[in-house]
């Protein structure tokens, strides 16, 4: 595979998989083991306390499924809902619609609220939806909370607040898959029902658990709720607990290690450290792409996300070209248009184990192949515009301190 091989690292700003910590990558770098030996278990139960701090929640319970997000997806909605059951879920990106797609798969009644891609979810519908839904027929919302493909944040409070100002009951069920970890996510603060994210995103591992968390109320749910589950059935994971051998099937032993020492950078680093972290990333990114004269897909400030940004290519640029030469000259990967914004958008992910000068190198990229593929930039000026705000907002390393 000489082919993929060029000097120097790769530059990895697909937003998500993301770049890995060379500490995680030597953690997973071992022996398969028992998972019915004590260490496993004792392993585990680290794991699953632990978790919990990146989603904000005490009292919510943890499933570290061998998935992916889409795995996560189907075992949030199959362990709460029953088939036929009305729920209201956004289109707002290639994400919200693949999880609407499957939702209507599994049967539920999907009450679809769409947007113009770059625009966030149409929260006054839902508030009209809600205050008219006296007989709760609504049984959960589905939200993304980033959307990846178009980098749009969604405000989960403003939901929370809407569910409550009406005592509607309906479930909150959070797509967090390249938000939590982060982006600022308060699961037991803004009462989401059920989260789920992946450990290819924001904890910088490789691709394969699926990780969710579900809250009193979705494990209250999971009693009644008749979607057919077999693998992704919370309840073998329960009785597990309890045991206390935790696993209802063999785990990669490697990925828990590695989740292991993901999460103690994280908590090294400070939770709070690292989502004003990915804020500074974000807000660099966007002070180049307007110091390059180009639009951000996102429509409004308020839906800014601090994981990806979806940069707007003129009509007479090919954004497909843009990620094909990034890839093919300058060994960066920066994520293709999706779908509707296929050709028109190239996306810089800025999440996970990635610090401010590694953004530089890739903006410094951006440049060039901007001015490859015949767009008037001054090379220089997105770097210039990111660096300014960079050097004053940078803070010590918090383990340097
Ligand atoms: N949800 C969001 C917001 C995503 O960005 C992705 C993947 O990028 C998924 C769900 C699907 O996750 P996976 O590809 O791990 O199945």
């Amino acid at each position: 595979m000489d082919y993929v091989n060029g000097p120097g690292r790769n530059h990895l700003f697909v937003p998500g998989p993301v770049n890995i910590p060379e500490q995680v990558i030597r953690a997973m770098n071992r022996n398969n083991e028992d998972y019915r030996s004590p260490a496993v278990p004792a392993l585990t139960k680290t794991l699953l306390e632990d978790i919990k701090k990146i989603f904000k929640t005490t009292t919510g319970t943890p499933f570290l499924i061998p998935t992916t997000g889409t795995g996560a997806w189907e075992s949030a909605l199959t362990n709460t809902l029953s088939p036929g059951d009305r729920i209201v879920s956004f289109l707002i990106g290639q994400f919200s619609l693949l999880w609407i797609d499957q939702q209507q798969r599994l049967k539920f009644n999907v009450d679809v609220v769409e947007s113009d891609w770059g625009e966030g979810a149409k929260l006054d519908v839902l508030e009209s939806k809600i205050a008219s839904d006296n007989a709760h027929t609504i049984k959960a919302i589905c939200i993304v909370h980033n959307e990846t493909a178009t980098g749009v944040t969604n405000n989960l409070a403003k939901v929370r607040q809407i569910l409550d100002s009406y005592h509607h009951p309906a479930l909150l069920i959070v797509d967090g898959v390249s938000s939590i970890c982060a982006l600022d996510f308060r699961m037991d603060e803004w009462g989401v029902d059920v989260a789920i994210t992946g450990s290819q995103k924001a904890l910088s591992l490789p691709t394969g658990i699926g990780i969710v968390m579900a809250g009193p109320k979705a494990i209250e749910a999971s009693k009644t709720a008749q979607s057919l589950r077999v693998f992704f059935d919370w309840k073998d994971y329960l009785k597990f607990y309890q045991l206390g051998t935790y696993w209802p099937y063999t785990p990669s032993i490697q990925l828990l290690y590695g989740l292991r020492t993901a999460l103690d950078l994280i908590f090294e680093e400070g939770l709070e450290n690292v989502i004003a972290r990915h804020s500074r990333l974000g807000k660099a990114t966007r002070l180049a792409v307007e110091a390059w004269g180009l639009k951000n897909c996102t429509q409004k400030e308020e839906w800014y996300s601090d994981t990806v940004t979806a940069v707007l290519v003129p009509p007479y640029i090919d954004s497909t070209e843009v990620v094909r030469r990034a890839w093919k000259r300058y060994n960066l990967s920066l994520g293709l248009g999706l779908n509707k914004v296929a050709g028109k958008v190239f996306r810089i992910g800025h999440l996970g184990n990635v610090n401010e000068l590694q953004l530089l190198g890739c903006l410094a990229g951006v440049e060039m192949i901007l001015k490859d593929v015949g767009y008037p930039v001054k090379l220089g000026s997105g770097v210039a515009a990111a660096s300014a705000y960079l050097q004053n907002t940078i803070p010590l390393i918090p383990s340097r301190i």
